[in-house]
């Protein structure tokens, strides 16, 4: 059977990977194409060869298609991959391609023009059949006509740019007054955004669930449906989390689902992966009727329920992993067969279903305000430990798809998708646990990511219960944000115990930096202050004769204990134990624990007030280290700021400033001392 030797993606990030990954599998080479943004990005580095296409913005590289395409002719490839976004779904490329004689990786031109607008694919659905959510998706754009359709139609009404995509272009709208305001706004964002004004008006379904059908065609004209996804969790109309099986379908409606789906592309002689959308009301997840089960329980409950065409995307969709996963089958591969000409590997009788997989977004953003996205540099990037534990075709049990290494920047050209996590479970309650915990491990400091607001999610009522509808993120919003899962405590002692920890590594690569500090002798005190949630936290280290720690905060009095290794930080804490994990950058520590992460600045006592402390006169050293030298001598009247003695500590030099204007009355050591943390270094007379 026909296989392409050499395969040209056309794309970045995570999918290019996922693309090569299969491709090299199938033992075909693969050329990257790359903007100066990516010249070191990983997909690069995934392909056998690479094709530099120019600037960094998506137009100046990924979406010039004529330089693509001759990129592809240069390295001699077969076919052209193009991923999700970018040309996925231009079919003036599509079409280019067939005219270089290059195989598209994707369906004929004309499908994608059939489905690229939303008005027209539904009056191609209409008449295959396919049920539509009412709503009026004629040619005539005139505003009084529309006006009529959508009180005809009844409010709330979503008016959608007809040329839209990506949750933009879309109004809802509450009454027949506000209708022709956010007609006119709605057509601005889409002549703006996707240059066509044209809307069209649908029902605005109250709390639906959004579950999508995978289909597969080939060039024989036959067809499948590899079941659905839900993909009902999204935040501004974009998907956050995605699972297989949908939480509550019935046998008979994933059949009728899947063939209606299946009915949409053959109306458009489809062939390839696609992805046919629908919206669901009145599907009962599990979560309002009997207690976690499975699923088919619940069939019942499902009874009423009505799905509706939203749209068909005539590509690989981002949440295919979890397709994957539960049929054990590799997309990308069917992708490849199918384009090569060859038939579909398995007809619908002969396609499983097993288990339960959900994929999380992990996304460079900031949820708490307003999902704002992040841009930065991965200065750690840790993930969870990807396991298979079954025979070696067996389920994945987490499955992490990207496009980044630790040290790589997340830039502002392209969207703000980090990763792809996808867990794998028997049943959905195993496939939860563990995406949590998954989750927990995964590791991300130097920019804003949604990682814990994910678990806030997974963790919530309505997830769990799999009370599903595209209202989620909204109504459990006041679990969702704004959640501090460790504690001023445990940040405060995991950062305490990792300095801690820093100043005894320096001190064994270094013996004549030996502080001689308080480690070594006991009882002492210590003082830290820090910056947690915007607020000044004062906490106090002591150490008894017997090594014992007692961390004092406030009014409380923590007995404390840690001991540090390669896996981390075991802290134990007013007898509490904790696992963490801590990374230091500069003075912010980001700690890492099963229950959720947070961070914490560690203010330095020294550099802050620029001196050292200054209680009732007296100046002590900050940390433990050695005198250097005193600038000054007893009976000197100093100004504030002046410099008064320096200190050697961590190896770096520190001066200690007058905090106030005074007299010096004493000098306490001499240059030369090892000092404690705390030791009065002079005193000072008003
Ligand atoms: P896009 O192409 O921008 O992704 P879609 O038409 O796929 O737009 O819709 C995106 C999301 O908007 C859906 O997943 C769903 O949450 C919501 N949505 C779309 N149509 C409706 C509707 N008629 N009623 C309620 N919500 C809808």
């Amino acid at each position: 059977m026909f296989m392409f030797k050499k395969i040209l993606i056309a794309n970045r990030g995570e999918i290019a990977s996922r693309v090569a990954a299969t491709a090299r599998r199938m033992a075909i080479k693969t050329v990257a194409v790359y903007s100066d943004a990516d010249a070191d990005a990983k997909h690069v580095t995934a392909c056998d060869e690479a094709v530099h296409i120019g600037g960094s913005a998506p137009k100046d590289s990924y979406l010039r298609w004529q330089r693509i395409i001759a990129a592809a002719q240069a390295t001699g490839a077969d076919a052209i991959h193009p991923g999700y976004g970018f040309l996925s779904e231009n079919e003036e490329f599509a079409q280019a391609c067939a005219e270089a004689g290059l195989v598209f990786i994707g369906p004929p031109a004309s499908a994608i023009k059939a489905m690229g607008l939303k008005a027209e694919s539904k009056r191609l659905m209409e008449k295959a059949g396919v049920p539509l959510v009412p709503g009026y998706h004629g040619s005539d754009q005139n505003p009084a006509l529309l006006q009529r359709e959508a009180d005809r139609i009844g409010y709330p009404v979503l008016i959608k740019a007809s040329a839209g995509g990506g949750g933009k272009g879309m109004r809802a709208v509450d009454t027949s007054e506000d209708f022709a305001a956010a007609l006119a706004s709605c057509q601005r964002e889409a002549i703006n955004s996707f240059g066509d004004d044209a809307v069209l008006i649908e029902k605005y379904a109250q709390r639906p669930r959004h579950i999508e059908i995978q289909i597969f065609g080939d060039t024989q004209g036959n067809y499948v449906h590899l079941f659905e996804r839900d993909c009902s969790v999204q935040r501004r109309h974009q998907k956050v989390l995605e699972e297989a099986p949908a939480p509550g379908m019935t046998e008979a409606m994933r059949q009728q689902m899947g063939e209606a789906a299946v009915a949409a592309a053959r109306a458009v002689h489809y062939v390839g992966a696609g992805t046919v959308e629908f919206i669901v009301e009145n599907l009962d997840g599990g979560g309002k009727s009997a207690p976690s089960g499975g699923s088919e329980a619940h069939a019942v409950a499902s009874v009423g329920a009505n799905f509706y065409f939203m749209e068909m995307n005539t590509r690989l969709q981002v949440e295919h992993p979890v397709t994957e996963a539960i049929t054990g089958l590799d997309l990308v591969e069917w992708q490849l067969r199918v384009a090569a000409g060859q038939p579909l590997p398995l007809k619908q009788a002969q396609l499983r279903r097993q288990g339960h997989a959900i994929e999380a977004r992990i996304c460079a953003e900031s949820p708490d305000n307003q999902f704002l996205p992040a841009t930065g540099t991965l200065q750690v990037y840790r993930q969870p430990v990807c396991t298979r534990f079954e025979r070696a075709d067996g389920p994945v049990h987490v499955r992490i798809d990207d496009g980044v290494r630790e040290g790589d920047a997340i830039s502002p050209y392209y969207d703000s998708m980090v990763a792809k996590l996808i867990v794998h479970g028997d049943s959905r309650e195993q496939a939860l646990a563990r995406m949590d915990q998954a989750l927990s491990e995964f590791h991300i400091v130097g920019l804003q990511t949604n990682v814990q607001f994910l678990r806030h999610v997974v963790q919530s009522q309505s997830f769990a219960k799999a009370d599903l509808d595209t209202a989620l993120i909204p109504r459990e919003a006041g679990v969702l944000f704004h959640q501090e899962k460790l504690g001023l405590p445990v940040a405060v002692a995991a950062a305490v115990a990792l300095t801690l920890e820093e100043e005894k590594s320096r001190e064994t690569a270094d013996p004549f930096s030996r502080t001689d500090g308080w480690r070594l002798h006991g009882p002492s005190q210590r003082r830290f202050e820090f910056e947690f949630h915007g607020e000044t936290q004062a906490a106090q280290l002591a150490r008894a004769h017997d090594g014992t720690l007692q961390l004092a905060l406030g009014d409380a009095r923590l007995p404390m204990h840690y001991s540090a290794t390669a896996k981390g930080l075991q802290l134990e804490l007013d007898g509490q134990r904790w696992r963490l994990q801590t990374y230091r950058r500069g003075e912010v520590v980001h700690v890492f624990g099963a229950t959720g992460a947070t961070q914490i600045t560690e203010i330095d006592l020294l550099a802050h007030a620029g001196v050292a402390q200054h209680e009732a006169g007296r100046l002590t050293a900050p940390m433990p280290g050695k005198v250097v030298s005193f600038q000054v001598k007893a009976g000197d009247t100093v100004s504030r700021g002046q410099a008064l003695a320096v200190m050697e500590a961590m190896k770096m030099e520190h001066t200690i400033a007058a905090p106030a204007d005074g007299v010096v009355a004493e000098i306490l050591y001499a240059p030369g001392d090892q000092v404690l943390e705390g030791a009065e270094l002079l005193t000072m007379a008003a």
